[in-house]
């Protein structure tokens, strides 16, 4: 089984329009849409939804006022200074201690030291992941709940429940659409894969970003190659990729030309491969034919 992402740094570059093109390209994979925090892979895939697990994130402490006896011991060990104490009025009736949930980080320390057990551990649900099926094979995709921070988290979810769904189905290949930025959900979209394609277009500030990807996948060992789209736009900027890519011993798989077919097949809803025969969809097909045989090696090494 050989697991495959697509990354490109900040959004823009055409990566999720691409990545439909590869669904439809490729066969028997599973999908997955990393980009926890704004996925919209489901979206150009005419999702049918199968199912929906909830992700639980973290554990948060709550004390039961019942059970305290306002003893004072739990906010001498809180690090993060999440445990409250309120007093009202002068009679010791009138004293309470409560965790506010936005400090606290749900280490648990507090509630192995409370002497009444007086402090409950509730597991805390951050989102949601889900399995559909589209036309392209299945899909897996999450979303996580508004300013929740457990991202990387829930991508390392999705990609172990689309290993078990290539096992259970037989399926090869794991087609993952990378969340953006370099941070903690790309290393754990990353992490231990088969291959990295990074999209890029002939701009400074993506060439930025491929530089900064490369970076991390060099990092972390993993064969890289490279995507200009709409390399026509830029000659120059698309020259200067070239350069760099050479210096960096890493191959630039896909040239895609700038072509007005892929928002009419967006518009269509549908993949650029399905939707026309030419340009950019001619590059796409050349560039998949490339990829399959670097996965190839990549897989019997
Ligand atoms: S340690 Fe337990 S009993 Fe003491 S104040 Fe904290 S919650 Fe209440
Ligand atoms: S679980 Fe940890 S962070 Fe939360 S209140 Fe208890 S000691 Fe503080």
């Amino acid at each position: 089984m050989t697991e495959l992402v697509v990354v490109s740094g900040k959004g823009g570059t055409g990566k999720t329009s691409l990545i439909g093109s590869l669904a439809a390209l490729s066969q028997d994979k599973v999908l997955v849409d990393c980009d926890v925090d704004a996925a919209d892979l489901h979206l150009i895939l005419q999702n049918n939804l199968q199912k929906t697990t909830e992700f639980i994130g973290g554990k948060r402490a709550v004390i039961i006022e019942e059970k305290c006896t306002n003893c004072g011991i739990c906010p001498e060990y809180c690090r993060f200074d999440a445990i409250k104490h309120e007093v009202h009025g002068e009679n010791a009736g009138g004293e309470r201690y409560w965790i506010d949930e936005h400090a606290c980080d749900g280490c648990g320390v507090c509630v192995r030291h409370c002497p009444e057990e007086a402090i409950d551990f509730r597991d805390v649900t951050s989102g949601e992941w889900y399995i559909s099926d589209t036309p392209y094979g299945p899909l897996v995709h999450a979303r996580l709940g508004i300013a929740q921070a457990n991202s990387g988290k829930l991508v390392s979810v999705l990609r172990r429940q689309a290993r078990e769904l290539a096992d259970q189905r037989g399926l090869d290949l794991i087609l993952i659409d990378g969340p953006p930025g370099i941070g903690c959900p790309v290393i754990a979209s990353i992490t231990g894969t088969g291959y990295v394609l990074i999209v890029t277009e002939p701009s400074m500030s993506a060439m930025y970003d491929m530089e900064r990807l490369l970076q991390l996948t060099v990092h972390f060992g993993i064969p890289t190659g490279i995507c200009i789209n709409k390399s026509d736009i830029n000659p120059a900027m698309t020259s200067r990729i070239e350069e760099f890519a050479k210096k960096q011993k890493v191959s630039i798989l896909g040239r895609i030309p700038f072509d007005p077919a892929v928002t009419k097949a967006q518009m269509a809803g549908t993949t650029v491969v399905e939707h026309a025969t030419n340009g950019a969809s001619k590059s796409i097909r050349l560039m998949w034919s490339k990829l399959s045989d670097v996965l190839k090696e990549h897989t019997h090494n």
